[in-house]
């Protein structure tokens, strides 16, 4: 079975984690959850970093860190994993849902202004699949109607648009490290922010908003949240950043190889990155046009059965039943993208023949 990603590891994990065992500092205060945070931070050239028990964890921090919440409305693609999108309801906020562009799967920045209202207070753009979101213009938007930008920047770590990593150029960036991810925790998160105010704030709401008294006594001046993540965790996320760099280079490897391969099938588009961005990868996706013969859903069945794990993409979120009453936008390239896309293997460890398999078998059904 070549499977869709699965995680590597194959550095320091061990070592550093047999070292919190070792001193018996387990919990969630010890040197290794400041470490990956100071690490996380300079890898991606953000000023400050906060860790979390996963990446959902680490959006409802954003969001709450920035005050956003009840009557507040905030913009979000509806392809998308669900994550960003029930983090603006755990706030008590209105998720608004944008269209995506048919050629990056990322949300079009076209179609921000006309879904803006008095009670919009935030932008959250996704980073679809390892593809940069245009981020000049959904700042140059931000600025001009005073809202906030939260990058979900998980699919898109070790990716740069303009030079800057994924994260790092909204209000607020935010991370997961679930299994599936470019790195692992086995689970966790970052936040990340160039202002050191809202890095405080958001570590003060990440702990309880505890502050601990001269005569070793609690005290909480505002209700907070359990949102911190384990130093054993964090030991594993030193170990796997060390390696992120080669992660992306590899997945960008196996992308130009796919692309090479796939560019000449009939029906099969690929994403063609463009010049400012330089993505993760992070899943290597391509559309199934009708002329592809066979209908998306179909590919994936063949695949199957041929040991090749593939996957279908997201799912309109404005149409599950908890969020269509949602205020959208037209929806022609999310409805469109969401029957064409195909996420194909994209493991760190995935071989050069691997790939020629899979395309083989792509070939063979048309
Ligand atoms: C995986 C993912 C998340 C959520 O991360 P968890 O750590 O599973 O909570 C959030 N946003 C996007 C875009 C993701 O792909």
């Amino acid at each position: 079975m070549i499977p869709l990603c699965i995680p590597q590891i194959e550095g320091n994990e061990w070592k550093y984690i047999k070292e919190c065992l070792d001193t018996n500092w387990v919990s969630s205060v010890g040197a290794y959850v400041d470490k990956f945070e100071k690490d996380f931070a300079d890898y991606v050239g953000a000023k400050e970093a906060v860790v979390t028990m996963n990446g959902t964890a680490a959006l409802e921090l954003g969001l709450r860190t920035l005050g956003i919440g009840e009557g507040d409305e905030v913009i979000v693609p509806s392809l998308t994993f669900i994550s960003p999108v029930n983090a603006i309801k755990y706030v008590g906020a209105e998720p608004v849902f944008i269209d995506v562009c048919r050629n990056s799967y990322v949300l079009d920045t076209n179609k921000i202004e006309e879904l803006i209202t008095p009670k919009t207070k935030a932008i959250l753009p996704v980073h679809l699949y390892g593809n940069s979101v245009e981020m000049d213009k959904v700042m140059e938007i931000a600025n001009k109607y005073n809202l906030y930008v939260i990058e979900d920047a998980t699919e898109n770590l070790g990716g740069l648009y303009k030079g800057k990593h994924a994260g790092t150029i909204g209000h607020i960036g935010c991370y997961s490290f679930n299994g599936n991810k470019i790195i692992t925790t086995g689970s966790g998160g970052m936040l990340v922010t160039n202002n050191d105010s809202v890095a405080k704030r958001a570590k003060h709401l990440s702990t309880q908003t505890k502050t601990v008294l001269d005569n070793g006594g609690f005290y909480h001046d505002e209700i907070g949240y359990n949102f911190r993540m384990p130093n054993i965790l964090a030991a594993m996320g030193c170990a796997q950043l060390e390696k992120l760099d080669e992660y992306v280079s590899i997945k960008r490897k196996n992308a130009n190889i796919y692309n090479a391969e796939l560019k000449d099938i009939k029906g099969v588009t690929i994403h063609k990155e463009k010049e400012c961005e330089k993505g993760s990868y992070w899943l290597y996706s391509v559309l199934i046009e009708e002329e592809y013969g066979l209908s998306r859903d179909e590919l994936i069945l063949r695949l199957m059965e041929n040991k090749i794990q593939s996957r279908p993409f997201f799912m309109p979120i404005h149409e599950m039943p908890m969020y269509k009453k949602c205020r959208h936008g037209n929806m022609d390239n999310t409805i469109e993208l969401c029957s064409k896309g195909i996420n194909l293997p994209s493991s760190v460890s995935l071989e050069k023949d691997d790939i020629i398999k899979i395309v083989d078998i792509i070939k063979r059904y048309r």
